[in-house]
């Protein structure tokens, strides 16, 4: 076994026991992940629209679900117990090393991680673009907590782990399965708040779909991901600072200056339409990239995206294309991992060829 903290070290000899025999039954062997969210959230009555995330074990989620175990083997870790706009960069770099262990130790056949939906487009798209591993790594969540009369949360962990057991899924990068679809990291996104159909692809559509624990696939991810990904994170716990601002009507440039004085590395624009803002806040915007901040621009706009035909605006200042402007954050902030190693600031025609390709 390669070099580990000691923690993982803990974690993977207690796992390698479990690998071995597993490999006898001839099922798919699979671990869960477990961080919390509404799939693990508990709330007083069965038809009550609030809850509170996190709060059952995934052992108890698992054991709602009889049939799974006639599909994989299954072991689980709780990673945490939290609510997902309370995700943290340490706990990315937690998934990160343990699913990067288990899978370069021959330790299981896929990954399945329980996240609450708030947040988990943006954990799928993190661990898309770092794991360097053709296996599935699987997202899933729920939209009714663990209580609820017709809970969605049994049958999405289930879907979740058919996909993750199946052969079909090796090298499709990471996916989210929720209400029966398979959708990618790249463009996987909440589009609904209180629905059980809460996730979309609003640029390609989804992957796929599962029916009778069977994934059945109709596209491809184009963006490059995963074993074909250039992004190392290995032995790494922290990544540049990059923020989002949001345009709207006569937007204050005071969220502006105040990045730019904090020293971010850099700022995404989530644009009015076509990635535009006002001529105050590209004043401001000009003056930070004159100090070596980079500017990305996306949208507010949930599909279409921004490309570089676009007004008067600075040519050089890199475009976000199909990404929303949370996965334009994780993209930049892993592509100026560069920058920060070599203390220059990354060419802005360098950060425009990452966001073709990614
Ligand atoms: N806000 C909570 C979270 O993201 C609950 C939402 C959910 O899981 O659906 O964890």
């Amino acid at each position: 076994m390669k070099k580990l903290t000691p923690l993982i070290s803990f974690l993977l000899l207690s796992l390698s026991l479990w690998a071995n025999t597993a490999n006898s039954t001839q099922r798919p062997r699979i671990v869960i992940l477990a961080t919390g969210g509404t799939i693990a959230g508990s709330a007083s009555s069965s038809t009550q629209a609030s809850y509170k995330p996190g709060v059952i074990s995934v052992e108890q989620i698992i054991a709602t679900v009889p049939d799974i175990e006639k599909i994989a083997i299954l072991k689980s870790i709780q990673v945490c117990n939290i609510s997902s706009q309370n995700m943290e960069l340490s706990i990315w770099f937690k998934l990160y090393n343990t699913i990067d262990s288990l899978f370069s130790n021959d330790l299981c056949d896929g990954v399945v991680i329980t996240h609450g939906t708030d947040t988990m487009e943006e954990t799928a798209y993190f661990l898309n673009l770092t794991i360097k591993h053709s296996r599935p790594v699987v997202l899933t969540g729920a939209m009714r907590p663990s209580t609820s009369l017709s809970a969605d949360g049994p049958f999405n962990l289930f879907n979740a782990v058919s996909v993750a057991a199946s052969q079909k899924t090796i090298n499709r990068g990471v996916m989210v399965v929720m209400n029966d679809f398979i959708l990618s990291a790249d463009d996987v996104t909440k589009t609904n708040t209180v629905n059980t159909a809460a996730f979309s692809c609003p640029n390609y559509g989804p992957l796929g779909y599962i029916r009778d624990g069977e994934p059945r696939f109709f596209r491809e991810s184009v963006a490059k991901h995963t074993v074909n990904s250039e992004f190392d994170i290995k032995g790494m716990n922290t990544l540049p600072p990059v923020e989002i601002i949001y345009s709207y009507t006569f937007s204050s440039i005071i969220p502006v200056r105040a990045l730019i004085e904090a020293n971010v590395k850099g700022i995404v624009v989530a644009g009015v339409g076509h990635g535009n803002y006002s001529a105050a806040v590209k004043n401001e915007l000009e003056k930070g990239s004159r100090k070596g901040v980079a500017i990305i621009r996306s949208t507010r706009i949930a599909s279409g995206g921004v490309d570089c035909a676009a007004e008067d605006y600075d040519p050089s200042w890199p475009v976000a294309y199909l990404k929303n402007p949370q996965k334009a954050r994780i993209l930049l902030m892993l592509a100026l991992i560069k920058s920060s190693k070599s203390s220059e600031s990354l060419n802005p025609k360098e950060i425009q060829r990452i966001f073709t390709e990614y």
